[in-house]
This record gives structure tokens, C-alpha cells and sequence, in this order.
């Protein structure tokens, strides 16, 4: 006998001990299972010129025995050899997602079933042992793997002739609350298949047994056992919109293990034109948990008349749509369609460009109908949207613009640009933003605090990624974005010039003090309660410096810094009357307003001792 890994242990522990009421699940992730791999067997005789095809050939069956108490699933797929038996079935897949959502909260969630591709294992949700037989296509022998639970398994070759995989259950025992021989009635399992996977494509037959009359007899009945297809083989997507429910789509985005939550939005495209073909698409409602690490790879289901051709056509979406889920089907494309083919393919060039406008009008839509769900959804999968606007030299803003939110100071909600635009007064010249760490930080922050006594909105940018993505659009509406900080009130810049003027000398003294750390010292009207602040000039910002030295190649990159006084502060006051007096004391004042201007801005000090002992000294 071999042991579980870990992970598969804790997660076969889960399954059998589970109290989890939706225990009929397990024959949708089988099915679904079975379906994966005749898809890769229907694929492979059609590509491959030695194998004939026949559509007879393709299928899953489903039987019972009563008195062993059995259920049996078999598929005429692709099979597995020992190898793949082993390391497919030994392993849970989505172990990585298991570990990350589940870690804090094993003992007590059983959602877990329902939200992950728990696949194969969810066989042990209703069986005491499974039993499965496979033999992989092109091979000749057959291998049984063998498992009673948690403990391991046992994998032997074995005589019977095989094609494909069979999986027999021994269902658990009944309990008092629980009937597992409901699984073996015909009624149970032909409403099981009709409910998760009534569109795989492929038969999935069932005997069904019924009382007839004899033949002859007018009163003698018999029990005739006849093969029958449950499922109507129809591809979700083939079918008319109008015969799906909300629950349709959401079993198929489950059965497909497109994600383990609730999908935000569906959508179901059928195309006739130039180029013809179906596509359902998904939006999660939350980001994968692989989302962000370089393992996530985006991608549609891509089918050929039906005939699964890729699993991931990353070429179908956008980088910044990468969030997208789905299939796509069209008869247009060649089955022999290689990968490097497939990048030139005009006909898929162009479904490309109908679902990207798709999913944004799609997107737009539901930021017009439902604003607190779009911002969920924001909140998973803005970031995505935001690199689109920056990356590729902003060749996507345009698609993009209007599809970006910000938190914003107007009622301190999320806005779109086009809302804040919409508020702007007559007078208001720019778009502004600010930049920091939180929205708390920079409501207090110097930046802030003039625009927002003059009652205009600011945008705060709280993503390393915001300011950059702004950069790129440069306008909206033909309106400039501005930082906060270079707003100025009516009269401040000339009350800033002629302060500028009287209190040179100072100013000038104290750039001297700063050396090498700030280009200048200014007066700024803007600043009401803080004593100084710290600007910058030119392109790049002190938010910016931050993100960028934050990089793993960042380099040292330096905003051009602008020490901004208030002059109407009476720290100002005493800044003077040391100058006038104490030069030392005046260098010193001088050290400590400059730190602690780099201190509200989300910077380091340079010299945290050097700092500590100046204040030091100030308080004796
Ligand atoms: P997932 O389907 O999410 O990959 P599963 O635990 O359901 O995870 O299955 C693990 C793997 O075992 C599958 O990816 C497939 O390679 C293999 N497998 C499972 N069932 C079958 C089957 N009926 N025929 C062939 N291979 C199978």
C-alpha cells in the first residue's frame, strides 16, 4: 500500500468524514472527468490519420449493482497508465488552492467541496472504496488503482480488456440520516445527470429498468432493463439563449472548473458572419488564488465544431482582460490548427477582437446597472485593467478609460472618470488626484488639504500602479489630470511669489542646509495646517520614486524635491528667529521640518538616529 501525500490526505479525510449535504456532486466531477478525456481521445482520432472514427465509439455509461451495492462510471476516453494513475490520482491537483483558502478553517468548511476542483476525490463524498480500472489508449495493458480512504492505495496490473476508464463505488453504508442506496435507483441518478451534465456532449447511458407487459399476456408483467441516454448531448453553448437559466450557466462554469465561486457576470455570444461562432463567457466573482503569482495563465476553451482543439487560446483575451473565463466554439477554424499557426489565424484574430468590445460593453453595462457590484468586482480585477491602460504605450486606453473607478472624495465613494468629470465646476481646470498609502493618510496629508478646502473632488490613488496608469491617459474628456499638489487657490500663487521674494534670504539658507537633498525651497499657500511639505518637479513624482525603487530592478530612482514652507505657520515664525540668532539651532530646525516633510510623503529618513537626537535636543 502507498500513503497520500499530505494535502490528499487532509482532503480525503474531508470527503469521508464530510457532513456536506450536496453529496451529489460526485458523479458531476466524474462525468466531467470522463467527458475531459474522451475529449482528448475524439481529438486524437480526428487528428490522427491511423485511427478511424466513430461516433458509436463515444461514450460514458453508468451502472448499478444492488447487491454488491456498486455504481459504476466508465468512459471510452483516453485512459491512463500506471504512471498517470499515479501521479493523478495519488495527488490532489488544486492542492495549492486547497492549502491557500482552507489553512485557517479546515475543521468547519465544508464549502470547500462545493468551491474546489476536488474532482476524482469527490468520489469518496459516497463511497467507502473506489476501484479504478483504466488502460491508456495505444497500450495494451490494464492497471487497477484501489483506495479505501485516507489511509492509501494499491495500483496492479490486472487481466481485463479495457478501452478507456472504469470507476466502480462501493457505496458507504447507510446511515440513519442518510441512504446511500439512493444512489443506485435509476429515478436519483438519470435526475442527477439531467441537473450538472445534461450538455456533455457525449451519451452518458444508463440502464433503466421498467415493468412491461409480457408479450402474449394481458395481465403478466416483466422488468425489461433498456440502455437509454439521459443527457441531451446538446453543448450548453449550441443552445438557445432562452432555454438556459441563470442555474444552467452557473453548472457549467462549475463542471468546467472555471472557478469555484459565484460567477459576477455571464455571457453567451452566437455569432453568423464573416466568421461564425458561439462563445460563453465568465467574469469570477473573485480572483483565483493563483491569480497574482506568474502561474496564472489566461486562456478560452478553444473547440472546432465541437471537438476540444486548446485549453488555454491565450491568444482569445487581452492581458487585461486575463480575469475572462470560458469557451469558445467556432466551425470555422482547422482542427490541425497548430499553436504557431493559431497567433496568425485571421479568423481568430477576429473573434478575438468581437470579445474583447463584448466583454467591455459587458463590464460597462454592469458598472451602469449595478455600481456596488462593479466595484467588487473592481476591487478583484481593477489592478488587471490598470496595467492595460499603462502597459503596450497605452495602445489600449482607449478601451479601457472608461471601465477604471477611484475611491474619491465625493461622498467618499468609488467614481468612474466620467461621473467626476460630470461634477467638475466651470472653474475647476483639471482632474486631481493624490497619491499615498491609504485613503485615510491622504485625507491628512499637506497634498490634500487646500483642494479639499476649496471643495474640489480628488481622486486618491492608493496602488502603486494608479499614478502610472494616469501618466499614460494624460487627459480624460480633454480635461488634464493634475496632483493635488499643484493646485492653487485663487491668489496663491501670487501671495507664493511675492513671499518668495521677501523671504529669499531664509529660503535660500536653508536650501544650502539641504544640499544635494531637495532643488529648492518654496513658499506654498497651499499648505494650511502643516508647517512644510514636500513636492516635486518634473515627471517623475515622489509616489512614483517610491514604486520604482520598490521594483526588483528599480535602480535609484529620485523625484526632484521641492521643500514647500508655509510662511503663515508659526513654526515659520521660529524658523526666522533662529536664523536671526542661533544658527545652529536654525540648521537644526531646518534637518527636522525636512524629515518630518519626508515622513508625512510615506518616505524613509535617511538617518533615523541622526532624527530622534535632533528632536531631541529641540524638546530640551
Ligand atoms: P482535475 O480533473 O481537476 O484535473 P481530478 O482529481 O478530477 O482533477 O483528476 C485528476 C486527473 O486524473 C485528471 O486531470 C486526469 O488526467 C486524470 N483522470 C481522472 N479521471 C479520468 C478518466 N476518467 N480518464 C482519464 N483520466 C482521468
Amino acid at each position: 500500500m502507498k500513503a497520500f501525500q499530505t494535502e490528499s490526505k487532509r482532503i480525503l479525510d474531508l470527503m469521508i468524514n464530510s457532513v456536506y449535504k450536496n453529496r451529489e456532486i460526485f458523479l458531476r466531477e466524474l462525468i466531467s472527468n470522463a467527458s475531459d478525456a474522451i475529449d482528448k481521445m475524439y481529438y486524437k482520432s480526428l487528428t490522427d490519420d491511423d485511427l478511424t472514427f466513430n461516433a458509436d465509439d463515444y461514450y460514458i455509461k453508468i451502472t448499478t449493482d444492488s447487491e454488491a451495492r456498486t455504481l459504476t462510471i466508465e468512459d471510452t476516453g483516453i485512459g491512463m497508465n500506471a504512471s498517470d494513475m499515479e501521479s493523478h490520482l495519488g495527488i490532489i491537483a488544486n492542492s495549492g488552492s486547497f492549502k491557500f483558502k482552507n489553512e485557517a478553517k479546515i475543521e468547519d468548511n465544508h464549502e470547500i467541496i462545493g468551491q474546489f476542483g476536488v474532482g476524482f476525490y469527490s468520489a469518496f463524498l459516497v463511497a467507502k472504496k473506489v476501484d479504478v480500472y483504466s488502460s491508456l489508449a495505444g497500450e495494451a495493458t490494464t492497471n487497477k488503482w484501489s483506495s479505501e480512504g485516507a489511509e492509501g492505495y494499491t495500483l496492479e496490473q490486472v487481466d481485463t480488456e479495457l478501452t478507456g476508464t472504469k470507476i466502480v463505488l462501493t457505496l458507504k453504508d447507510n446511515t440513519e440520516d442518510e441512504s446511500y442506496d439512493d444512489f443506485l435507483q435509476t429515478h436519483t441518478l438519470r435526475r442527477i445527470i439531467k441537473k450538472y451534465s445534461d450538455f456533455i456532449r457525449y451519451p452518458i447511458k444508463l440502464d433503466v429498468t421498467t415493468s412491461q407487459l409480457k408479450e402474449g399476456s394481458e395481465d403478466e408483467y416483466e422488468e425489461v432493463t433498456k440502455e437509454e441516454i439521459i443527457n441531451s448531448q446538446i453543448p450548453i453553448w449550441k443552445k438557445n439563449k432562452s432555454e438556459l437559466t441563470d442555474e444552467d450557466y452557473v453548472n457549467f462554469y462549475r463542471e468546467k472548473h472555471f472557478g469555484f465561486d459565484q460567477p459576477l457576470l455571464h455571457t453567451h455570444i452566437s455569432v453568423d458572419g464573416n466568421v461564425s461562432y458561439q462563445a460563453i463567457l465568465y467574469v469570477p466573482g473573485s480572483a483565483p488564488f493563483d491569480f497574482h503569482t506568474p502561474d496564472y495563465k489566461k486562456g478560452l476553451e478553444l473547440y472546432s465544431s465541437g471537438v476540444l482543439i486548446m485549453d488555454k487560446c491565450e491568444d482569445l483575451v487581452p492581458d487585461y482582460f486575463n480575469f475572462v473565463k470560458g469557451i469558445v466554439d467556432s466551425e470555422d477554424l482547422s482542427l490541425n490548427i497548430s499553436r504557431e499557426v493559431l497567433q496568425n489565424d485571421r479568423q481568430l484574430t477576429l473573434i478575438a477582437k468581437n470579445l474583447q468590445t463584448k466583454i467591455k460593453n459587458e463590464l460597462a453595462k454592469l458598472m451602469k446597472n449595478d455600481f456596488d457590484q462593479y466595484v467588487s468586482f473592481f476591487e478583484s480585477f481593477g489592478r488587471t485593467l490598470k496595467f492595460g491602460v499603462y502597459s503596450d504605450f497605452g495602445a489600449n486606453k482607449e478601451v479601457l478609460q472608461d471601465l477604471l473607478i477611484f475611491e474619491s472624495s465625493h461622498e467618499d465613494k468609488y467614481t468612474s472618470l466620467a461621473a467626476y468629470v460630470e461634477r467638475m465646476s466651470e472653474s475647476q481646470e483639471a482632474i486631481y488626484y493624490a497619491t499615498g498609502e491609504s485613503k485615510e493618510r491622504i485625507k491628512k496629508s499637506p497634498q490634500a488639504e487646500s483642494l479639499l478646502d476649496a471643495g474640489h473632488e480628488i481622486l486618491y490613488f492608493t496602488h502603486d500602479v494608479d499614478e502610472f496608469a494616469i501618466k499614460m491617459l494624460m487627459t480624460y474628456a480633454e480635461k488634464p489630470f493634475k496632483p493635488a499638489a499643484e493646485f492653487k487657490a485663487e491668489g496663491d500663487s501670487k501671495a507664493d511669489e511675492e513671499a518668495n521674494e521677501t523671504f529669499k534670504d531664509i529660503f535660500e539658507a536653508m536650501g544650502e542646509k539641504l544640499e544635494g537633498k531637495v532643488s529648492a525651497v518654496q513658499a506654498s499657500s497651499r499648505l494650511k495646517r502643516h508647517p512644510v511639505a514636500l513636492g516635486s518637479k518634473g515627471e517623475i513624482s515622489i509616489e512614483m520614486e517610491k514604486v520604482m525603487n520598490a521594483m526588483p530592478n528599480g535602480g535609484d530612482v529620485q523625484a526632484e524635491k521641492v521643500l514647500e514652507v508655509n510662511t503663515n505657520h508659526e513654526i515659520f515664525a521660529a524658523l526666522k528667529a533662529a536664523q536671526a540668532g542661533d544658527e545652529s539651532r536654525f540648521e537644526l530646525l531646518t534637518h527636522v521640518l525636512y524629515n518630518q516633510a519626508r515622513l508625512i510623503e510615506g518616505l524613509d529618513i535617511e538617518d533615523p538616529v541622526g532624527f530622534a537626537q535632533n528632536v531631541s535636543r529641540l524638546i530640551v
